[in-house]
């Protein structure tokens, strides 16, 4: 349901919409927060190609400023 022209980010388990600044962002609740950390676990989980305009501008300016405390 995501087209190419979308901005909104989007749960990378449910694809619901997701509040940047919501409590649990990239996901958009606890409860799939949790499903992906399980996927991890179960080590039959591959790290979906994220475009970067996907990612939030402040997240990202973060990741970039993080140096190596990050
Ligand atoms: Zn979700």
């Amino acid at each position: 349901m995501v087209g190419p022209m979308t901005r909104r980010p989007t749960c990378p388990i449910c694809s619901e919409t997701v509040k940047r600044r919501g409590e649990h962002f990239p996901f958009c609740s606890a409860r799939c927060k949790t499903i992906d950390l399980g996927s991890w676990l179960g080590g039959d989980y591959r790290l979906p190609a994220r475009p970067p305009e996907d990612i939030d501008p402040e997240t990202l300016e973060k990741l970039l400023q993080g140096g190596p405390e990050a």
